[in-house]
């Protein structure tokens, strides 16, 4: 029943080539091992490929940049480790939870107030697992991005009571993963984490990236592909094989609390004798005092040349106010690019076991990738009315439907990342014993208490919310909100004459017009 989709722009397809934002790196410090001998040539062959690639970027990048010989980088672990090991946050993801009888050694006891975390797990031997130690926190920096900790205490919670060990993330299909996700936004970070669960252990976040741009004085925008790459050989370089978990966590934590993107704190940062930022504001110190000694010791990149790809370019030149924080160069933020989209959320009030309604699955990459969403399709925002498209787009689903119930109800304005999306809302209602049972692949029928629990977005909810807010007619009028009239009909098809005697419209034309939502 499902036709080609060919004659219909969908808004899906459109998305599906756009990224979520700027998506973080997985470092490798500790590659799973394949078990097959394919498997091994395979490995050896990517580990190749790396080492190419890391001797490639090294060569085009001035030494400034890099860390000059395995001493350089001993001092920096050694420096950042026991700094780690005797200032790290007590964390509630850190802390060691008391086994009866075991006392509290090492870890400190939680107060009664706090939940265990539940990805720590007592080993027979009374020791908590690191790496379960360095999961859990690695979870829950990603969520702690963009969210505050008060919502992401639930979610980190059900997160590891799902899956408490890397393994049983990297187990987890994106399906799960989304729906335990849904309603935290940002959605690329969950499926970054299930991605990186399956191929690595090690993580640079923006903490990480704002650390490193400081320490070897990159001041190129991090986004570019090039400096991405060079961060993630410095952090591969950096990466104690010893403790890469705890050196992750370190890292990190120095970005989170000493080296922060307003106030460093230059003079505590265990690495600071390694730091080419504070170098160089000591360096234009003394320029600016006119005091710089006639033959300065001081190793510099080539300087203003425009040359060097990983220096900030001519046109951005040191602001003597920032200090350290000249580093990272701010990535360019351009405002979100506007789309429209008519989506409409299609009923069976009397399907078997209750009403339902239909979802369609997102592509597996892009925006929102995975995620389940109601049937939509691309509006030009001066365009023509969207409404033939959307009620095809809705048929190529759902077989024939009555045309005439195809009702506007008003509009939702949501951001992602980096796109302004406004959703033209429309709704129709199916009454009666409804003969539509097919489900395409990629299609569910969801009762309303599955569609409150599946992996949507919060935008979904909210145009979910027009809907309801127009069948419990609740809702204000909107000077915005088209109604279907008579004069829109079209000539309906055989078919759907048919089908129109089954059903009745549900939603009543004087009560569809809403106030736009906007976020
Ligand atoms: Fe950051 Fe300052 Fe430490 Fe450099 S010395 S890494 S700028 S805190
Ligand atoms: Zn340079």
């Amino acid at each position: 029943m499902k036709k080609p989709r060919t004659a219909v722009r969908t808004c899906r397809r459109k998305q599906a080539s756009s990224q979520e934002g700027r998506e973080k790196q997985v470092l490798s410090s500790s590659p799973v091992k394949p078990s097959t001998p394919d498997g091994e040539e395979l490995r050896l062959s990517q580990g190749l490929a790396r080492r190419q690639k890391e001797v490639v970027l090294r060569a085009s990048v001035s030494p400034y940049h890099l860390f000059r010989d395995t001493a350089e980088v001993t001092v920096f672990r050694e420096n950042l480790l026991s700094w780690y090991d005797r200032e790290k946050r007590d964390l509630p993801w850190r802390r060691r939870v008391s086994r009866q009888g075991a006392g509290t050694e090492g870890w400190h006891q939680p107060p009664s107030t706090l939940t265990p975390c539940p990805g720590l797990h007592w080993q027979a031997e009374g020791e908590v697992d690191p790496d379960r130690r360095a999961y859990a926190v690695w979870v829950s920096e990603v969520m702690l991005q963009q969210t505050q900790v008060a919502t992401v205490i639930d979610y980190y919670t059900r997160w590891m009571q799902k899956w408490p060990t890397l393994q049983d993330l990297a187990s987890a299909s994106l399906e799960e993963v989304n729906q335990l996700w849904a309603g935290l936004g940002y959605y690329s970070r969950g499926r970054w984490l299930q991605e990186g669960a399956q191929k690595a252990t090690g993580v640079v976040d923006g903490n990480v990236v704002r650390v490193l741009c400081r320490v070897r004085a990159i001041g190129a925008d991090p986004g570019s592909t090039f400096v991405s790459q060079q961060l993630w050989s410095l952090a591969q370089q950096l990466v104690d094989p010893a403790r890469p978990g705890d050196f992750n966590q370190a890292a990190m934590e120095l970005g989170a609390t000493v080296c922060t993107p307003q106030h460093p704190r230059c003079s505590q940062c265990p690495v600071q004798s390694m730091c080419r930022a504070h170098q160089r504001v000591e360096r234009e110190q003394l320029l600016a005092s006119q005091s710089l000694p006639s033959s300065p010791d001081v190793e510099e990149c080539a300087p203003s040349t425009g040359q060097c790809q990983l220096c900030a370019p001519p046109t951005e030149p040191w602001n003597q106010t920032l200090g350290v924080a000249n580093f990272p160069r701010k990535a360019s933020r351009r405002p979100p690019r506007e789309e429209c989209s008519a989506i409409c959320v299609l009923e069976q009030l009397r399907a078997l076991g209750g009403a339902r309604i239909l979802l369609v699955q997102r592509p597996k990459s892009g925006l929102l990738a995975g995620l389940w969403e109601f049937p939509s399709v691309t509006a030009e925002p001066s365009g023509r009315c969207p409404r033939e498209a959307l009620l095809q787009e809705l048929q190529s689903w759902a077989g024939p439907l009555p045309a005439t119930h195809l009702q506007h109800l008003g509009q939702v304005v949501h951001t992602f990342s980096h796109i302004k999306l406004t959703y033209q809302v429309y709704g129709l209602a199916l009454e009666g014993q409804t003969p539509v049972t097919i489900t395409p692949p990629g299609t569910r029928w969801l009762t309303r208490e599955e569609f409150h629990t599946a992996a949507v977005s919060t935008a979904m909810k909210k145009v979910f919310r027009v809907y309801e807010g127009q069948r419990l007619g609740t809702c204000k009028r909107s000077k915005t909100s088209q109604v279907s009239t008579p004069s829109t009909r079209r000539k309906l098809s055989p078919g759907q004459q048919v089908l129109d005697s089954f059903f009745r419209p549900h939603i009543p034309t004087d009560a569809s017009s809403l106030k736009s939502m906007a976020q």
